[in-house]
């Protein structure tokens, strides 16, 4: 009977405690608000990183004196800052601009039967080798229609693991190895592997907006380094180092880069993965479009990071975009947690997909004729940007894409609003990538005649 008094008063103070917590909350986010209205009365940003990762460092403290677990403490924070955003009146979605609106703009126009030009889309004009086409149809006919394991079938993880190996004189097994839907899942994969809510990662802008979204989607923080065009976008490695908090837990890489077709060089690669590995980081390299290198990129699969995970891709190598198949090599261990992912959301890459992916690591000839028509398509492009007087514009190492700037404010959103409407040519604008208001991307995967026509009518527009 003492027992279910004793049971009943502690369950009462802990009522107590927990609406206590939420009217702190209450009382938090009119505070918020008032910081709010002060912000918005003296045209400052809503986003202040400096005071919200010192807030982490306090938290994480109190966390510590307090016997919470720092892993509550952070997920507790990031609730409390999504409130205070509420309450200023950002949403989420808000915060994060993506290619995608663009996308819908120029897609809209297209059925509508505007005749566009379209330098916004990430994928080559190529076609898959007939290997790959024949391999897949043989499966289908073979009745390859069926469920797989999810890391993906025997054959394809012992060829891809042997490719890999070879290609880059690595140690992998095939355990290290799953196959996935396009690069894209192993990134998200990857990620929610590694990150967990109120944690940290780093990237370098300008980047594929998929990294940032991921990570905010875990509900973990971006961490961004900005690179600029006037340092050849390479990024520094003290605001690297001064970037990791206690929370950070990976750094994201891409080269070659989406969309500055960047590719470090060996020894400022090399000194990432040295800081990683003394930071105790995963580093998160996504290589979608290494075998598009114009010079020697560094493979993570060569360094001697301690933690990795290497994302891979058919799509751009072979023209495979639609066949949505990539993977990914890491420990075992965050190989098996990416395939629980995998097997909650999609079980398996399609078995005759993976026939087909078998067929495309015996086609090397065919990926480099088509990193050689994209180096031309760069070179030619760069050489017309030169000459449009008011941009300038980084010469890629590799990737499909460049990504020029105006010399004199134009603003790129306005400018591809405009050159949409009135050129029917369709580009992205830098701000997708990051804070790059004075750039834009236009992609390399469409032909030499469109692209010297696009930038002819971007010329046009300019003058
Ligand atoms: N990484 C980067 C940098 C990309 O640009 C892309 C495609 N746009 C991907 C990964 C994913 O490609 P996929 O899912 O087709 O393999």
């Amino acid at each position: 009977v003492n027992s279910d008094k004793e049971l009943a008063m502690l369950r009462e103070r802990i009522a107590e405690k927990t609406l206590n917590i939420i009217r702190m909350v209450g009382e938090r986010n009119e505070l918020a608000r008032k910081i709010g209205h002060i912000k918005a009365r003296n045209s400052l940003p809503i986003h202040d990183e400096e005071t919200e990762m010192a807030l982490f460092d306090m938290v994480a403290e109190e966390c510590a004196r307090a016997e919470v677990s720092a892993e509550a403490g952070f997920k507790i924070l990031n609730s409390l800052l999504a409130e205070s955003k509420r309450v200023q009146g950002v949403s989420s979605e808000q915060q994060l601009e993506t290619p995608m609106q663009s996308f819908r703009k120029a897609e809209e126009m297209q059925t509508r039967g505007v005749d566009l030009i379209r330098l916004d889309v990430g994928e080559p004009d190529f076609k898959p080798p007939e290997k790959v086409v024949q391999a897949c149809i043989d499966a289908l006919k073979n009745f390859k229609t069926h469920y797989t394991v999810t890391r993906g079938i025997p054959e394809l993880l012992e060829s891809l693991t042997l490719y890999l190996k070879r290609k880059w004189n690595s140690d992998i097994s095939t355990d290290q190895t799953i196959v996935t839907s396009g690069g894209r899942f192993a990134v998200y994969a990857g990620l929610a592997s590694v990150l967990k809510e109120g944690e940290s990662a780093i990237v370098i802008d300008p980047s594929w907006p998929a990294y940032k979204q991921a990570i905010t989607y875990i509900g973990a923080r971006p961490l961004v380094i900005n690179t600029r065009f006037e340092d050849g976008w390479n990024p520094s490695l003290e605001a690297i180092k001064k970037m990791i908090r206690n929370n950070t837990r990976a750094i994201v890489l891409n080269y070659p880069n989406n969309p500055t077709g960047k590719v470090l060089d060996t020894s400022t690669f090399n000194s990432i993965i040295d800081i990683a590995n003394d930071r105790n980081l995963v580093v998160m390299s996504d290589e979608t479009y290494i075998d598009y290198s114009f010079n020697k990129c560094s493979s993570v699969l060569e360094s001697n990071a301690k933690n990795y995970i290497c994302i891979g891709s058919f799509s751009k190598t072979w023209a495979m975009t639609g066949f949505r198949v990539g993977y990914a090599i890491s420990s075992i261990d965050v190989i098996n947690k990416m395939a629980m992912i995998a097997s909650l959301m999609l079980t398996s890459v399609p078995e005759f997909v993976q026939y087909a992916a078998i067929a495309a690591l015996d086609c090397d000839e065919e990926a480099l004729v088509n990193s050689a028509t994209i180096k031309e398509r760069a070179d030619t492009i760069c050489q017309h940007i030169e000459k449009i007087a008011n941009m300038e514009v980084y010469r890629p190492d590799g990737a499909m894409y460049v990504f020029p700037r105006f010399r004199s404010v134009v603003g790129a959103r306005g400018f591809s609003d405009k050159l949409l409407k009135e050129k029917h040519v369709s580009i992205t604008s830098g701000t997708a990538f990051g804070n790059y208001p004075d750039h834009f991307r236009i992609s390399l995967g469409r032909s030499k005649e469109l692209l010297i026509e696009g930038l002819k009518r971007i010329g046009d527009v300019l003058n």
